[in-house]
């Protein structure tokens, strides 16, 4: 039977380490956070990220544009928050209203103030493996794995689901530490070699978006199960990973909820620490 990978003792921890970075840093760490729009989920999002700022002796900026706000007078916002040198990190909350491009936006962001780690030139950093500003989702993830406390060396990693904020980058990390990666998306599940990917993973991390995608008795035994996915099934929240039938097989399993969400805004801090040093 699996132990349970919780995410939330692991962010308390990198908080405690955050808050003493952040008392060293001799400036008071600032994320203007951009919010186009009403939105439910956003709304979570920000109140969330405000409270663990707060929590960490972080000052978060939310700034308010309206539905109809257009892409030009978005990216002057963006251009006069990169100029602002009392801003340290910016954050553009999803989702964006149609007509606005995320991918066009992120990039006008400084890369030294993108906590987002979405910034080709923070992606490109990943590549030769001295990247300080990690996407946080995959970031996150890297986290989960890393208390585990498994040696990452030659071990088979497949990753399903191979998204810029989770798959591709985590890949990269992975590749950082010697990990033999996989990374499995919609071609490999339509040539019918899903199953055999992902039975042969140590480690498996799973970020598609489709409840019961993975069934539990694929996993292999003593695998380590980083479940992402994120799907409301009748009022409940589940992984994409079939858990019960997993949690048997597996030696570690993150539950969810309560597995990568609880770590995903401690590390938009950590960034954001990082993001200061990078400035100063
Ligand atoms: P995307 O939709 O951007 O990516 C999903 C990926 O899964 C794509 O690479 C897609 O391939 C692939 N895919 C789709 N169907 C299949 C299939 N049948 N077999 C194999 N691969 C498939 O999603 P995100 O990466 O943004 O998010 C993934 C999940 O993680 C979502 O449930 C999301 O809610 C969750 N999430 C959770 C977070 C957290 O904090 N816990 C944070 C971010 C995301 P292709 O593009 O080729 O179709």
């Amino acid at each position: 039977m699996a132990r349970l990978l919780e995410g939330k003792p692991i962010a308390e921890k990198i908080k405690e380490e955050i808050k003493i970075a952040v008392s060293s840093l001799g400036v008071k760490p600032v994320l203007a956070s951009i919010q186009i729009g009403e939105n439910a989920g956003a709304a979570a999002y920000v109140k969330s990220q405000a409270k663990v700022a707060e929590s960490l002796g972080i000052e978060y900026q939310l700034h308010k544009l309206g539905e109809e706000t257009a892409e030009a007078h978005l990216i002057d916002f963006i251009q006069k928050l990169n100029l602002n040198r009392s801003v340290h990190g910016i954050i553009i909350q999803m989702p964006l209203p149609q007509g606005i491009d995320y991918k066009k936006i992120s990039r006008y962001i400084d890369p030294k103030k993108d906590v987002e780690g979405m910034h080709p030139a923070n992606i490109g950093k990943l590549i030769f493996g001295n990247a300080k500003l990690v996407p946080c989702t995959a970031a996150s993830a890297m986290e989960l794995i890393k208390s585990t406390g498994v040696d990452l060396y030659g071990k088979e990693v497949v990753i399903v689901g191979h998204s810029e904020i989770v798959g591709k980058p985590l890949s990269l990390l992975l590749l950082e530490k010697f990990a033999t990666v996989t990374v499995c998306h919609i071609g490999t599940s339509k040539a019918g070699k899903l199953e055999e990917h992902v039975k042969k993973a140590e480690i498996l991390v799973v970020a598609v978006g489709k409840a019961g995608l993975i069934k539990g008795d694929l996993v292999k035994d003593g695998a380590i199960v980083i479940d992402v996915g994120i799907n409301r099934v009748a009022d409940k929240i589940v992984g994409d990973v079939e858990f019960e039938p997993a949690e048997k097989r597996a030696s570690w399993i993150t539950p969810v909820p309560g597995g990568v969400g609880p770590l995903t805004v401690t590390m938009l801090m950590r960034n954001l620490v990082e993001a200061v040093k990078e400035q100063q």
